[in-house]
């Protein structure tokens, strides 16, 4: 468990594509604790695998920091691991003012999607299916479009 450096814009990791992850690797349990270690340690709502200089696709969310609660102290269950992730539907553009950690100071407004559904493993390796609205969806989108090499700023 280690807090890794992040790699900023424009560093051209951030452009390349994330490869699947073989979540029987052994590797693969140190890059989420790490993940997650670095996302807490940000104070972030969310971190994925490329904005630490792994090719993964792989992110981690904070729940309690989307649901806006700004404590400090987490559970497990705060944590939201997504791996190998698909978007099954989504619909309904909306306006999102959003910043990354890829871009320290930098907010832009950019479409999202309102609502989602996602398929995915988590971190046990276990299928993932839900549907996500409003933040959740929003930051959702936003990880996994890094993990496609696509920045924020490509949606202004
Ligand atoms: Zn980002």
């Amino acid at each position: 468990m280690v807090v890794k450096s992040l790699v900023y814009h424009p560093n051209p990791i951030l452009r390349q594509t994330s490869t699947e992850v073989d979540v029987y690797h052994r590797d693969f349990q140190t890059l989420v604790e790490d993940l997650i270690d670095t996302m807490l340690s940000e104070d972030s709502m969310g971190l994925a695998a490329p904005q630490i200089g792994e090719l993964k696709r792989v992110f981690v969310l904070n729940k309690k920091r989307i649901a806006g609660d700004k404590s400090k102290s987490y559970q497990p269950e705060d944590i939201l691991c997504i791996v190998n992730p698909e978007i099954e539907y989504q619909h309904c553009l909306i306006n999102s003012s959003e910043g990354c950690l890829s871009f320290p100071g930098r907010r832009e407004i950019v479409k999202r999607f309102s609502q989602i559904k996602l398929n995915a493993l988590n971190q046990e390796s276990k299928p993932l299916s839900f549907t996500a609205d409003g933040m959740l969806s929003i930051l959702i989108q936003h990880e996994i479009d890094h993990l496609n090499g696509i920045l924020f700023i490509d949606l202004i």
